[in-house]
């Protein structure tokens, strides 16, 4: 587990300013949720949480320590992206040992941190497949897989479960819940639907147009919004 801090973050592309000064605090072992319709900075943002963006402006600190100059790698972080960006010619074992593998971690150390990750997640009799011969939900559930085994203290998830049907996707909601909850991990989900948000979070940070227009237990914003954003996307009247 470990504590993150977004201090006084700014992010331009070019001349364009994106992330316009956002502070969040995560707690140690929190599942925290970034809600915000399209275009509002939630990717960019964890982006720059994991390093794979530069900060303009402020700090992101992990347990304490400023991670802006640390590369990606570096980080205790692994990231879920949300087109799974699995490596279609690899199996479904070579999806996960790969980072590991270029990490030079050896390879018995691999196999069994492979072979944990695809117990947890029922995986253990599909390691022979391929991509293209898996389900959606067995998909998602290898991009997990290749986060976990790198046994990170921070999970990021960038609307994992976006390309998945409804009923799939209210199951996979629960099983990253007890993901999170079984390996100790902070959390920092990113999506735009509003009934995940409120499901899944310990803390919602709703972000509108680069700010973070309020941050909250969930209840807490659908009873208290500050302003009529929060209300109309959390989805109580103000
Ligand atoms: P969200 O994930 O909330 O949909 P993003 O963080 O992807 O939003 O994007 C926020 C804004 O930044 C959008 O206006 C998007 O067009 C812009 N943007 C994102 N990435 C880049 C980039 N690499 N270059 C220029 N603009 C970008
Ligand atoms: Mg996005």
């Amino acid at each position: 587990m470990a504590s993150v801090q977004i201090r006084g973050i700014q992010k331009y592309f070019g001349g364009t300013q994106v992330i316009r000064g956002v502070d969040i605090d995560i707690e140690d072992g929190q599942f925290a949720v970034l809600v915000g319709p399209s275009g509002c900075g939630k990717s960019t943002l964890l982006r720059m949480l994991a390093g794979l963006e530069q900060i303009t402006e402020g700090e992101i600190l992990i347990n304490g320590k400023v991670v802006n100059n640390m590369q990606p790698k570096e980080r205790d972080i692994a990231m879920v992206f949300q087109n799974y960006a699995l490596y279609p010619h690899m199996t479904v074992y070579d999806n996960m040992a790969f980072s590991l593998l270029l990490a030079k971690i050896d390879k018995d150390d691999i196999k069994k941190r492979v072979d944990r990750a695809s117990e947890i997640l029922g995986l253990s009799q599909l390691l022979e497949r391929f991509p293209r011969q898996l389900s959606g939900g067995q998909r998602q559930r290898v991009a997990m897989g290749r986060a976990i085994v790198r046994d990170p203290q921070v999970f990021l998830f960038d609307e994992p479960l976006s390309n998945l049907d409804a009923k799939l996707r209210v199951q996979m909601r629960a099983e990253i819940k007890e993901l999170h909850q079984r390996l100790h991990t902070t959390s920092v989900y990113v999506t735009h639907d509003q009934i995940e948000a409120m499901t899944m979070a310990d803390q919602i940070v709703v972000m509108h147009d680069g700010v973070v227009e309020q941050r909250g237990k969930p209840l807490d914003l659908y009873d208290h919004p500050d302003n009529l954003f929060v209300a109309g996307f959390i989805g109580s009247p103000a």
